[in-house]
């Protein structure tokens, strides 16, 4: 779909203003552009902290927290176990999935991305950069342990953590968007948590809009 589309990625903005009718648009690379119309679809924190001033709704003061995940995604030893996904009721893991049941690639060995609580990420997350190693054994142990599946040699592994990666409690509007700046916000936590929710809040901006 953005096939005929200029993308450009890899450039974080750091700053937006109004002049004559138009959006200057200040990236962290030193680059700035200008624009008729801006749609900003960034986690909460960061759409506050670049538009507050210009966003006229109630709901940009809102007190959204939104949580953190961790994620480690390792390859171990094939295991006869015909099993796709593990949910857990446990503090630290939150589920399992087990990548070659989505038969998208052959591999030799399993894949597992575990997945952490929103709970236990929220407290980890900020020094989850420093300490990557513990925190990915952390999460490894808690899966053999919850599985039963007997401890093997970890082959690899990759932690990856996100600091806003969602919002559970929904808002009342599902987006933004203000005819006399011309500029729009949508983005998953006006819903919910999942990628429908982004697409809820997209196509609602995009009814406003055309209206
Ligand atoms: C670990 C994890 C697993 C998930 N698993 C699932 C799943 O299995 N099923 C499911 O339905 N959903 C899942 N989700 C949720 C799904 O990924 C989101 O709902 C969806 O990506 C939201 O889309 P979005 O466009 O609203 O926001 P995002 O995809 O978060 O996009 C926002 C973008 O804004 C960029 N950005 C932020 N600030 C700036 C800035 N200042 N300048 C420029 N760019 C900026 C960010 O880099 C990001 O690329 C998962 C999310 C996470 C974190």
């Amino acid at each position: 779909m953005i096939r005929n589309i200029k993308c450009n990625f890899q450039s974080e903005l750091g700053k937006i203003q109004f002049i004559n009718n138009k959006w200057k648009l200040y990236f962290k690379n030193n680059q700035i552009k200008y624009y008729d119309k801006l749609i900003l679809t960034c986690p909460f924190p960061q759409l506050k902290k670049l538009s507050k001033k210009f966003i006229e709704d109630p709901f940009i003061k809102e007190k959204i927290k939104m949580d953190a995940n961790i994620t480690v995604m390792i390859e171990i030893k094939k295991i006869n176990k015909n099993i796709s996904s593990y949910l857990f009721d446990d503090k630290i893991l939150g589920w399992a999935a087990k990548e070659n049941s989505k038969k998208r690639f052959k591999s030799n060995n399993d894949l597992w991305t575990l997945q952490s609580t929103n709970l236990w990420a929220n407290k980890k997350i900020n020094k989850n950069r420093e300490n990557k190693a513990k925190n990915s054994k952390i999460l490894v142990d808690r899966f053999f342990k919850l599985t039963g599946i007997k401890k093997t040699k970890i082959l690899t592994s990759l932690n990856h953590g996100w600091k806003y990666s969602s919002n559970s409690r929904t808002l009342k509007v599902k987006s933004y968007w203000n005819t006399k700046l011309n500029l729009g916000v949508c983005a998953d936590w006006f819903v919910g948590p999942r990628v429908e929710a982004g697409w809820i809040s997209a196509n609602d901006l995009y009814k406003k809009i055309n209206k």
